[in-house]
């Protein structure tokens, strides 16, 4: 083949098996209807019924903002109002003491571009764990960095703090800073949370590796599925760990209105900043918003002001709140009827405590899945298992699909 393209774009592609997947069963299901087909590769939340859901508060908003509003350029590092709505939603009572400052961003997504362009240098490794949203690898590899990983969850079930404690300190040892994408709350693709205990420890670990020395740590706790990851003061209450701590640790929380206010394709996301030295802070806004303007440029006006009016009204943020609640509730009571008809099955899954997603670790993920397309089912083959998505199979569905997938998987003799 006859390639054109620059020498380090060659030979990219953007196959995401995740889209693909998706692409099939809609496919299917506008052919057989969508009672046939079993999708569990959409990473949005759906109703009982199959549609997609935009909260109602949000809709409401949206419907009622003005051209000017959607229209207009908005700020480059985004709307003084947006910003502060997004820290207030953020943390909530549980914001870390230090500088905050925020730059909006496309989606969570950019806050990672952001975080892996400006915080390392070409060739340096980025450090992510082993289960990972796929999009990981690709911001990694896009900016010319390299992906290391450490193993998430031990053998109990619990953070793998040992194994992070290597990774970190090798990394230090080698590269003046450390980039680390931290995706501990809700992660997708398992649900797996850490304690406030091991946020902790894992904070101390950092803190370690850094002291005396002149090399930098940036510590990216990636909050994409916070608002589905309990009670709403309880779950954000591991932000406080990242209080003032010395000014070669930064933290940039990776916030995103995409799941939180679903509104996925509205691209909208903040990059969250907390530093114990003003001079960080201000540098963070400075270099950030510069890569903004050379990327995006001006984020979506749209999301922020509509976040925006619900965010100035008590009324509204109560209404936002509750509704999101329903639906924590929705997703947990599928999970669980998952989980609850996999231990029958014998199938295990990783430790899911909540978040949109359920990873069965299993050896032949592709096998397993195209044997489930079969059935008209489909579901994510992952390097290390297959990934079923609870924020989008209804009750109904959910409701014998372990035993389905049981059979397949001893149909293609996949063990676990
Ligand atoms: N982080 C994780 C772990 C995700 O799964 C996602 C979306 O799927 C994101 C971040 C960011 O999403 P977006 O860029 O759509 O806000």
């Amino acid at each position: 083949m006859y390639s054109i393209a620059a020498e380090h774009a060659k030979g990219k592609f953007a196959q995401d098996n995740i889209f693909a997947s998706n692409n099939k069963a809609v496919a299917l299901a506008d052919k057989l209807g969508n009672d046939k087909v079993i999708n569990a590769t959409v990473g949005s939340i759906l109703d009982e019924e199959g549609n997609l859901v935009v909260l109602n508060v949000v809709q409401e908003e949206y419907k009622k903002l003005t051209p000017r509003q959607y229209a207009a350029y908005a700020p480059i590092q985004g709307y003084q109002g947006y910003l502060e709505a997004c820290i207030e939603q953020c943390f909530c009572s549980s914001r870390p003491e230090g500088y905050i400052r925020a730059v909006s961003t496309s989606g969570g997504t950019g806050v990672l571009h952001h975080a892996v362009h400006n915080y390392s240098a070409i060739g340096d490794e980025i450090l992510i764990s082993d289960w990972h949203w796929g999009a990981y690898d690709s911001v990694i590899q896009d900016n010319l960095r390299k992906i290391r990983t450490f193993s998430l969850i031990n053998e109990e079930g619990h953070f793998d703090s040992v194994d992070f404690k290597k990774q970190v300190e090798y990394l230090v040892s080698k590269q003046q800073n450390t980039v680390i994408l931290f995706n501990g709350i809700a992660n997708n693709p398992t649900g797996f949370c850490l304690t406030i205990e091991e946020w902790q420890l894992a904070v101390n670990i950092i803190r370690e590796s850094v002291e005396g020395t002149d090399k930098n740590i940036i510590f990216v706790p990636d909050v994409a599925y916070l608002d589905y990851s309990g009670e709403k003061e309880e779950c954000r209450r591991f932000f406080k760990v990242f209080s003032n701590l010395p000014k070669n640790i930064l933290t940039i929380v990776a916030y995103t209105l995409s799941k939180g206010f679903t509104i996925y394709g509205q691209r909208m996301g903040a990059m969250i900043a907390v530093t114990s030295d003003e001079g960080v802070a201000q540098e963070f806004v400075d270099i950030n918003q510069y890569s903004s303007r050379a990327t995006w440029s001006n984020g979506n006006s749209a999301p922020q002001q509509a976040m925006i009016s619900i965010c100035k009204d008590a009324e509204k943020v109560k209404r936002l709140d509750l509704e999101r609640k329903q639906y924590f509730e929705l997703i947990q009571q599928r999970a669980d009827i998952f989980m609850k008809e996999a231990q029958e099955c014998n199938i295990k899954f990783v430790p899911y405590i909540s978040g949109f997603f359920i990873t069965i670790p299993v050896d032949g993920a592709q096998a397993v899945c195209d044997k489930l397309q079969e059935e008209n089912i489909f579901m994510v083959p992952l390097k290390k298992g297959i990934r079923l998505a609870v924020c989008s199979v209804s009750k109904k569905k959910m409701t014998g699909l372990a035993a389905k997938l049981r059979e397949a998987m001893d149909a293609v003799g996949a063990k676990q």
